[in-house]
């Protein structure tokens, strides 16, 4: 029986001779066996601890030599053994709770002195380094040269760099790492990314900045990816537009988007209700969509876009009559009636995502019309960097009236419709 934890080991004489305990945990094996050989002459079961300065490992007695078993916390990996002889407590912790539990209910019954005929054994034999090592959960690779090719990628990474590799498409090995939190691909070229990344369902934080990507990668936009990202660094690459389903990554607080090549931001930002820091500069921004105002940020930075949009007032021609088609539209969307590719066809799926919202918070296609006004970006984040060398903040948003009521409101009172 062998159980792989985070061991201290306490001498409990120290404090009474004013001393302190170290207070450091190893990463250890912990077997129970018998000695093998001539020395197994009494049959006594020993616990035994390895780690990697003392592989040799240090033994205890087990039959009459437990005190205590401390095991109000084994649902969380952790538990302390009470030894008589010497007096130390071993404090284990960060173990599998099902294993610590089996393991525990094995010291119980050795120090009973019970049989343990029916149990495997370890042989107490000295264990490899690897097996005692603490586990991989780091590692940067900045250079092809030093790319696994051979050997696999620990399966216990957390995070994990591969930056100037020019790896074109994702390594299947990668898309394996469950534990994986933070991934760092810049600096290659990617032009995509596969279906299957959406297996790295504990991904956090995601950087594919410097690549070579001209679609948003719809794959992030999956449920599993998109409810855990909430860093996404997608800065320099050649990304035209970004999808309205962007507003599927709820839990993002940081969007880099700077250094590509877009015209417009989606229709749907406004509801990253997480959103604190924004950046897109150098873009080829012309105007923001009305929604970008409901965004309530700690930063941002649009530097360096062209914003050319002049303001327009909205006119009176195209709110006359709606269609059919834009009728049914506007109740599907304002029902939140489900739709797929698999239910409707796919024009109609495009026609319904192109939706624009009227400030009266209804939703409206053709039949609306567009004005443009200068916003102050202050009124979005206390941090904003000017969108021009001249110091200005203040950028074209353009929204839609979706009728006849909605344009007289609006043109009694230009500004009623900003104040939040
Ligand atoms: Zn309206």
């Amino acid at each position: 029986m062998r159980l792989t934890c985070d061991v201290d080991v306490v001498n409990r004489l120290l404090p009474s001779h004013n001393l302190k305990k170290s207070g450091r945990s190893c990463h250890s094996q912990l077997s129970i066996g018998k000695k093998t050989g001539i020395q197994n002459k009494d049959g006594t079961v020993y616990l035994m601890i390895c780690t990697v300065k003392d592989r040799n490992g240090t033994k205890f007695a087990l039959r009459d030599n437990v005190e205590q078993i401390f095991g109000r916390f084994i649902c969380e990996g952790k538990a302390t053994i009470r030894i008589k002889d010497p007096p130390k407590d071993l404090c284990l912790s960060k173990g599998d709770p099902l294993q610590l539990k089996s393991f525990l209910n094995l010291v119980k019954v050795g120090a009973q002195g019970k049989d343990l005929g029916k149990v495997t054994l370890s042989s107490l034999s000295i264990p490899s380094a690897k097996k005692v090592e603490k586990p991989k959960t780091k590692l940067v690779i900045l250079n092809r040269r030093d790319y696994p090719m051979t050997t696999n990628f620990p399966s216990s990474l957390e995070q994990l760099q591969v930056s100037k590799c020019s790896v074109k498409r994702v390594d299947s090995r990668i898309l394996q790492l469950k534990h994986l939190q933070v991934l760092n691909l810049s600096e290659n070229c990617l032009k995509e990314l596969p279906d299957l990344m959406e297996n790295l369902k504990n991904l956090r934080e995601l950087n594919l900045s410097v690549n070579q990507l001209s679609h948003f990668p719809m794959v992030l936009c999956k449920p599993k990816l998109a409810e855990a990202l909430s860093v996404l660094d997608i800065s320099h690459n050649e990304l035209t537009v970004l999808p309205p389903h962007l507003c599927l990554l709820r839990h993002l607080v940081h969007l880099k988007l700077d250094h590509n090549k877009l015209i417009t931001l989606p229709v749907t930002i406004g509801r990253l209700s997480q959103l604190k820091f924004l950046t897109a500069s150098h873009n080829e921004l012309q105007c923001l969509p009305a929604s970008f105002l409901r965004l309530q940020l700690e930063s941002l930075d649009m530097f360096c876009n062209p914003f050319s949009a002049e303001e327009q007032t909205p006119s009176q021609d195209n709110v006359e009559f709606p269609t059919l088609m834009e009728i049914t539209a506007r109740a599907i969307k304002a029902k939140r009636l489900l739709y797929d590719e698999e239910s409707l066809h796919g024009h109609l799926c495009q026609y319904l995502d192109s939706a624009r919202t009227c400030w009266c918070g209804g939703y409206c296609f053709q039949c609306a019309t567009r004005y443009v006004q200068k916003m102050d970006m202050c009124r979005i984040s206390p941090n904003v960097t000017s969108v021009d060398l001249f110091g200005r903040k203040e950028a074209p948003v353009e929204s839609y009236l979706c009728s006849q009521k909605c344009l007289q409101r609006f043109r009694s009172n230009p500004y009623a419709y900003w104040r939040k």
